[in-house]
């Protein structure tokens, strides 16, 4: 299937992105693997979205698609696993079929990073968990540990509190002199363990034990779910070569979405040094569709095309 613009990721910054590309009278497909509206379904509640004082960030996803819908954009529900840019019609390639466009959007996006420890893989949505919000009422009343030592661990183990018996919460030695949140140090059912160093998770069929280290002495917390929260990354590798990215994955933009290839632009949390946060992925996808769009009208215009 051919289409003026292909856009990878139906999250905040690939719909607007979609809706711009759209209303600038281009054929517009968005290839979207899990479910629209990206991370925005893993946030319990958005305070910081201009124009919401307070929405559920489910709600704010499925607002996000029927507008997408409302524009008549084309959702693919599929995996991208390669590209090819040497021909002027890119090819991209997925799981069940290969699409081809002129322009190219990747909003990828970021995906949570692992611990990489024992155990971890083989409890993987059996007792590990990446999102506090999707997976805490699996462990209602039951002791459960969150390992990290940022914004979203601290909000995650007070989510956390209010459904589990008891929340410990592992957080790196550099954070011993650090003030944390009130909504932390005032809940009696969370325990700070400055400094530990999580090691192994064991188990049979369940989680039984998160194992630790602490001043260079292993340590065991009996707890039944584990709750990663340690930043995220890019999903990128099938890009490796094909564009311009950092050591750690980010695609490099320059005049804000334009990468390294002639006719594929980037927006959102999966660009280098943009602000990662839903209004900035909104703002980046708009400008990408317009530039997309450009680009594609550009190309027609050369081929001896219709001009628009
Ligand atoms: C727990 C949490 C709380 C947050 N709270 C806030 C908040 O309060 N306020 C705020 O402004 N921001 C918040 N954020 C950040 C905000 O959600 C992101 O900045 C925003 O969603 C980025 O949008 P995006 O479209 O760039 O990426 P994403 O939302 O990550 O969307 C990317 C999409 O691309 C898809 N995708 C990836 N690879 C492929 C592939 N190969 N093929 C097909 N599809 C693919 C993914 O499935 C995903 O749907 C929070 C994030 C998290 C995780």
């Amino acid at each position: 299937m051919e289409f003026d613009i292909i856009i990878v990721g139906g999250g905040p910054a690939g719909i607007s992105a979609g809706i711009y590309a759209k209303r600038a009278g281009k054929n517009v497909a968005i290839i979207e693997k899990v479910v629209p509206g990206g991370q925005l379904n893993y946030i319990s509640e958005i305070n910081n979205y201009t124009g919401f004082t307070s929405i559920s960030g489910v709600e704010l996803a499925q607002r996000f698609y029927s507008h997408a819908k409302n524009n008549d954009i084309k959702f693919i529900f599929d995996e991208v696993k390669d590209v090819d840019f040497s021909n002027s019609l890119k090819v991209i390639k997925c799981r069940k079929g290969e699409y081809f466009a002129k322009a190219v959007i990747f909003a990828l996006g970021s995906h949570s990073r692992e611990l990489n420890i024992e155990g971890e893989e083989k409890f993987k949505g059996k007792g590990v968990s990446y999102c506090a919000v999707c997976d805490g009422n699996f462990f209602k009343d039951e002791d459960v540990a969150v390992v990290g030592s940022g914004d979203t661990a601290f909000s995650d183990a007070s989510y956390l509190s209010g459904i589990c018996k008891r929340v410990y919460l592992l957080t790196k030695e550099e954070l011993k002199n650090v003030n944390y949140p009130l909504e932390i140090l005032n809940k009696d059912n969370i325990e700070v363990i400055k400094g530990g160093i999580s090691s192994r998770i064991e188990g049979e069929g369940e989680i039984s034990k998160l194992i630790y280290i602490k001043d260079e002495k292993e340590n065991a917390l009996d707890v039944k779910g584990v709750f990663v929260a340690i930043g995220r990354q890019p999903s990128t590798q099938f890009l490796n070569g094909k564009l311009e990215l950092t050591d750690k994955g980010f695609i490099v933009t320059h005049e804000q979405v334009k990468t390294s290839q002639a006719g594929v632009f980037a927006c959102g949390d999966v660009c280098e040094g943009h602000l990662k946060q839903i209004v900035s992925a909104v703002g980046d996808g708009a400008v990408a569709g317009l530039e997309a769009s450009k680009f594609v009208s550009k190309v027609k215009t050369l081929a001896g095309g219709e001009q628009d």
